[in-house]
């Protein structure tokens, strides 16, 4: 499929139904019965105790799982109303939609500008190194980054920042493809306070113009930056809504459990 062919007006970026996952050949039933939907200018935090299927949700959107052979999906999974699994669809066009931020920092041992302009230079998208300085910088600035960086970009190793800023060099990196969805696993999962205000801060800003699905463990955290919250629990969705309805007056047993301590 031609990747302009991939653009296709749409209010709902994502649409998951009636979807099952194993992983290990059918021994480990890890998503069942999951419908959602996503859409643009959201945030969605996936809360829910941990090996519910939180990440293994998350990978899907993007097809993260097609490396592992062990793999067994069945149901439905639309991005801009075009099924992801559709045989005519590119993976790495598609990949080009989604950035991924992961919980540890994961950034390339090379220079920041290599971090930066690494997507956009695989995917063809800048017309010469003018237009890749000018991206380069603007996503450096949509990160918070800019000014920190800006007489060390070609110098100064991804890897020799901060804990905070290496988040933040991989959140601009994540924007150089420029996405339409960020899947932020557990974004600020090991970084200071300090830096994981910054990102909640971004999530609030770039949301504007993206629709992002935050996996997250800290509930201040979901209730602080999400619209609506999805909660998980043995590989089930057992409850998604606005985030106030879901912490205030949660509906399910489970999430009713989950949420226990808050609640009340
Ligand atoms: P969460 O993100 O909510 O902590 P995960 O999505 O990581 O949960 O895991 C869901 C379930 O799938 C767990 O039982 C986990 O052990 C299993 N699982 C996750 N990744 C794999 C894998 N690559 N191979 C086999 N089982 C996996």
């Amino acid at each position: 499929m031609a990747e302009a062919e991939i653009f296709v007006l749409s209010d709902t970026e994502i649409e998951v139904s009636a979807l099952d996952l194993w992983y290990d050949d059918g021994a480990v039933h890890a998503l069942r019965d999951i419908t959602l939907d996503l859409h643009p200018g959201e945030v969605l935090a996936f809360i829910g105790p941990s090996g519910c299927g939180k990440s293994t949700m998350l990978k899907v959107f993007n097809r993260m799982h097609d490396a592992n052979r062990g793999v067994r999906l069945t149901g439905k999974v639309t991005f801009q109303g075009i099924d992801i699994h559709d045989p005519s669809i590119d993976p790495p066009l598609l990949r080009r939609r989604f950035g991924w931020v992961a919980q540890k920092p994961n950034p390339f041992p090379s220079s920041i500008w290599q971090n930066v302009s690494y997507g956009p230079r695989i995917h063809g998208l800048m017309r010469d190194e003018a237009e890749m300085a000018a991206h380069v910088e603007a996503s450096l600035r949509r990160a918070h980054l800019w000014d920190e960086v800006k007489d060390r970009l070609h110098t100064l190793a991804g890897t020799e920042l901060s804990g905070g800023q290496q988040q933040r060099l991989c959140i601009a990196r994540a924007l150089s493809t420029m996405p339409d969805v960020l899947l932020m696993d557990e974004p600020t999962g090991s970084i200071d306070p300090v830096a994981t205000a910054k990102v909640e801060e971004l999530v609030l800003e770039l949301k504007h113009d993206k629709a992002i699905v935050l996996v997250t463990h800290s509930m201040m955290q979901a209730r602080r930056v999400a619209d609506r919250v999805a909660v998980f629990h043995l590989g089930r969705l057992v409850e998604i809504g606005p985030t106030e309805d879901v912490f205030e007056r949660p509906r399910s047993a489970e999430a009713q459990a989950f949420l226990g301590g808050l609640v009340g």
